[in-house]
């Protein structure tokens, strides 16, 4: 369905449209790095990874130039000075000094630096997860701390350098705001998670069973087709050795999954995370294609799209009762457990060391533990040696288990590797998120996640494009939650969600 913004051009300001004019170039070097990026996890053969990565970081360079050319920041300084903007002007406005003042602050020689600590990082962290050794990738966490903690200086902050680094990531959000929703996560799921254990079943027996990868793409193929997704049209999905989505812009989207060969679940819940952000991205306003608002508002609101329908959606008996029979058609072995059982299937409840594996009740504590930990260290109160240690020790207070060693406890992700500090909580972010969209859902539109038809799964679509997705970036983070949900972040939401789900009746 095609809707057009109301009413008139969202540009008529001849200011504005100019600066969009000039921008066009800037656009399309995204669009080729975009697209860079999805060749590079999905087909480019391995030893192209060197001459890859060289012209990734010229384009990236160039692009920041383009930026920060005199004509370009002169334009948007006349933009800005407009009066009677509407919302979407301003919106590009707001996008474009952002960016400006971002690429203003960080010198191309400490960027440079970065790059290149993070690239020989990586592999580095890479054999140290291997290894099981922490020693070999502490050098390197300790230089990546000093690097970032020079960029938040030179970014600026008022209360914490993390402010500096987390607002990278969720435009307007700092420590203080975060700790305040991670803090109440805790308090309320603490107690919530020990009961939960006793009564969820910790193990399903489809888990251990293997599957034909043909069959679960089939599958996998059907949910999308389900679900709305514009496969072979505007979208595409592809196999990769972590799963994720780009976009190259509102008609090009693209995800992957992988296929493990066992425990046909991970491979479905990732294909249905993914559709969450891939929507979103379709579902942007075309008006807004290839302007600087045509993305999503932040990681957190990202990750709050594909976690509403891996989670709140995915996960709810209506889906189960929904794609059973597609399952059924295709993964035979699944027959005995009707969709009762495909649904328990789906909500195993049991804590373990690893974040990516872990369920939805307890994987915010994976979060909380990250996230102290990056703090101490951008705040200098512990060391790159101190982290195992305090990673074990915050994961026996949340969880209740101890790390059996590094590969399984401080080595396990990719992130800091990458120099991605002030990245996780905007997983946490998007969750808490997420149930509050559930919720909004259910009042607005009278559907309740444990009967759920094809009917309005389109429904829940149309809804999230209104409230959400058409906007693009035309408002900041903040602004855009509280109108979609005429609150800000309410974890108590979340708690509830979890609590009603698995300790009701
Ligand atoms: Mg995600």
């Amino acid at each position: 369905m095609e809707r057009r913004l109301a009413p008139g051009q969202p540009f008529s300001n001849e200011a504005v449209a100019e600066l969009i004019k000039e921008y066009r170039p800037i656009w399309a070097i995204g669009h080729a790095l975009s697209l860079m990026g999805w060749d590079s996890e999905t087909y480019m053969p391995p030893e192209g990874v060197r001459e890859r990565a060289a012209a990734r970081a010229e384009l990236t360079v160039l692009r920041q130039s383009m930026l920060l050319r005199p004509k370009f920041i002169e334009l948007l300084e006349r933009a800005a000075k407009q009066e009677g903007l509407n919302d979407f002007e301003r919106g590009v406005v707001r996008v474009l000094e952002r960016e400006v003042r971002i690429a203003r602050a960080i010198p191309p020689e400490l960027n440079a630096e970065i790059a290149r600590v993070t690239q020989e990082a990586m592999l580095v962290w890479r054999r140290a997860r291997q290894e099981n050794d922490f020693a070999k990738f502490e050098p390197y966490l300790s230089k990546i701390v000093s690097l970032t903690r020079e960029m938040a200086d030179r970014l600026g902050w008022k209360e914490h350098p993390y402010d500096a680094l987390i607002d990278l990531y969720e435009e307007g959000m700092t420590a203080r705001k975060a700790a305040e929703v991670l803090d109440k996560l805790e308090k309320g799921l603490r107690p919530l998670i020990d009961r939960v254990v006793a009564r969820a079943p910790s193990r399903h027996a489809l888990e251990e069973i293997k599957y034909d990868v043909k069959a679960a793409e089939e599958v996998n193929v059907e949910v999308l087709r389900l679900l709305g997704y514009p496969l072979g049209t505007r979208a595409r999905l592809g196999v990769s050795a972590h799963p994720f989505t780009t976009n190259m812009g509102v008609d090009d989207v693209r995800i992957t999954t992988r296929y493990e060969g066992v425990d046909f679940k991970r491979t479905l819940f990732s294909v249905v995370h993914e559709f969450g952000h891939a929507l979103y991205e379709l579902q942007i306003d075309r008006d807004l294609a290839m302007t600087p608002i045509a993305g999503g508002a932040s990681l957190g609101v990202h990750e709050s799209q594909s976690r509403f329908w891996e989670n709140v959606v995915g996960r709810s008996r209506g889906f189960a009762k929904l794609v059973y029979p597609v399952i059924r058609e295709r993964l035979r072995f699944v027959e005995p457990y009707g969709p009762e059982g495909l649904y328990e299937y789906f909500n195993v409840v049991r804590p373990g060391p690893i974040r990516v594996d872990a369920d939805e009740v307890t994987y915010n504590m994976h979060i909380i533990a990250r996230f102290r930990i990056e703090l101490a260290l951008v705040g200098g109160e512990v060391r790159a040696s101190d982290v195992p240690e305090l990673w074990n020790d915050l994961y026996e207070k949340l969880l209740g288990i101890r790390p059996r060693n590094y590969s399984e406890g401080a080595l396990q992700d990719i992130h800091w590797s990458m120099g991605s500090i002030g990245y996780f909580p905007t997983y946490s972010l998007g969750t808490v998120l997420a149930a509050q969209v559930g919720r909004k859902i259910s009042a607005e539109l009278g559907i309740g996640f444990d009967e759920l038809t094809r009917d309005d799964l389109g429904r829940i679509r149309e809804w999230l494009r209104e409230k959400i997705h058409r906007w693009g970036m035309t408002y900041a983070p903040e602004e855009l939650i509280r109108r979609a949900l005429g609150e800000g972040y309410e974890p108590e939401h979340f708690i509830r969600y979890i609590e009603d789900k698995y300790l009701g009746s």
